[in-house]
């Protein structure tokens, strides 16, 4: 037979479709480890930590009953949360008024203090709401953020003092629209200071707590959270999927009121958001834990930095089991899409110049490299998850064309598999995310075309018969 022109037999034999199916279960299981969490502190933890024991003493006494504006038990919550500033050592006041947020209005009564720093070149300002809904006590959504801010208020005490101010912003009317928040932007003093906002939120009672919305020119905001958090939560994806939903949060406000800033929330359990079962009983402590690392570490991080004029540029992030946080420029989003698509094209050039039978299986990856190139220009954010799999096609193209011929089509067909496969590292935590924002009945639906697509790629069927 002439170099270059033997007939490569592709079937998968039965040993190379066993390890293809045990190599993609092996990837899925490690993609689906949970990233270790925090164990929360108890109360007597040293005072220089933040002790979710001690926050939650905070959220049981406002998450005793449902405290929407109006009720007499919002006014009992406002004068806790007043007290426990002045405990703490601060002068809190009240700014009262009526907010106006879109097509809702209403009169709210937010609280804030201020802690001085020693030479403040912008203040950090952490934001939670002590407003609930009618429908539930609010643990999570989001007494929890109030004692966050309060927990971290007491824990920067035992510390020496801050460069930079920070300000705490307890706004109410979050649940009526937003009110607080935009009350503060349109008529506080303080409203154009902030150099970055932490808002501490919640659309559940447990799980992850994640960094899920940033600003726009986000890449320092991000680099002080891999510095500040090493096994922070967060992803771009993430984000460009919110920024296209309807949701909104306090952060909203604040963002488009031109502040910088970062959002925090944990959602297992949405089932229980706005229920009766969102009271302290039912609150995942860790989430609090995760929560309160996020505002002390980031309050201590942004705290002791110059907060005039920060960087441009928005960054591609997200997290692994074995590294911190990842976290590029956007820059580079176009040149890899364009290097993986290129290189695809190359790999079924070679395989139809050398007449490799299902040389044509390439072309199936340039489906996504196509859909990565738009994607690439409408949600950047979001590309890694098709660019990282894509590189690895390449790269197990080349490995299936160039391998010597004595080892069979079908372990080339394994690798062809397996090399994208060690991409579901990347994919699984988004499922896992996915699966646990929908709750239990949508998200079983993904997990079933999940599995029939693992059964079909490993089906006796699969054979490269050109
Ligand atoms: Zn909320």
């Amino acid at each position: 037979m002439e170099p270059g022109k033997e007939k490569v037999s592709i079937a998968a034999t039965p040993a190379a479709r066993w390890a293809l199916a045990g190599g993609l279960a092996l990837w899925t299981a490690i993609g689906f480890t949970p990233f270790g969490r925090p164990l929360p502190l108890p109360a007597d933890a040293p005072a220089g930590e933040f002790s979710a024991g001690r926050a939650m003493v905070t959220v049981r006494a406002i998450a005793q009953r449902p405290h929407p504006v109006g009720s007499a038990d919002h006014d009992r919550v406002r004068d806790y949360v007043l007290g426990e500033f002045r405990r703490l050592g601060l002068t809190p006041e009240t700014q009262a008024g009526t907010g106006v947020f879109r097509r809702y209005t209403g009169k709210v009564e937010n609280i804030v203090a201020r802690l001085p720093g020693t030479a403040s070149t912008r203040p950090v300002m952490l934001a939670a709401h002590y407003d609930s809904t009618r429908r539930g006590p609010g643990a999570g959504d989001d007494a929890h953020g109030v004692a966050v801010l309060l927990e971290t208020l007491r824990a920067l005490g035992q510390s020496p003092r801050l460069r930079n101010d920070v300000i705490f912003l307890v706004t109410d009317g979050e649940e009526a629209g937003l009110l607080g928040a935009a009350l503060f932007m349109s008529g506080h003093p303080w409203r154009g200071e902030p150099g970055v906002v932490l808002n501490f939120e919640a659309r559940g009672t447990g799980g992850a707590a994640t960094m899920f919305e940033t600003s726009q020119n986000n890449a320092w905001l991000v680099r002080a959270l891999r510095t500040a958090v090493p096994a922070a939560n967060a992803t771009s994806f993430a984000y460009e999927v919110y920024r296209r939903m309807p949701n909104d949060t306090d952060l909203s406000v604040f963002k488009r009121d031109g502040l910088a800033g970062m959002n925090f929330a944990f959602i297992e359990h949405p089932e229980w958001y706005h229920r009766p079962q969102d009271d302290p009983g039912h609150l995942d402590l860790r989430s609090v834990q995760e929560q309160g690392r996020y505002a002390l570490a980031l309050t201590r991080e942004f705290g002791a930095r110059d907060l005039n004029q920060p960087p441009s540029g928005d960054a591609v992030y997200f997290p692994t089991l074995v590294t911190g946080l990842i976290v590029y420029s956007t820059a580079w989003v176009q040149p890899l899409a364009w290097f993986t698509a290129a290189a695809l094209l190359a790999a079924a050039a070679a395989g139809w110049r050398r007449r490799v039978r299902g040389f044509w299986l390439v072309l199936v990856f340039l489906v996504p490299a196509i859909l990565q190139l738009l994607i690439a220009k409408a949600a950047p954010g979001a590309t890694y998850l098709l660019e990282w799999p894509l590189a690895g096609a390449a790269i197990s193209c080349a490995v299936w064309m160039t391998a010597p011929p004595v080892i069979g089509g079908g372990w080339r067909l394994a690798v062809l598999m397996l090399t994208p496969g060690s991409s579901l590292l990347l994919l699984t935590p988004m499922f896992h995310t996915l699966i646990v924002a929908l709750g239990p009945r949508e998200g079983g639906i993904i997990v079933a075309v999940a599995a029939l697509w693992m059964l079909i790629t490993v089906s006796p069927q699969l054979k490269l018969v050109a």
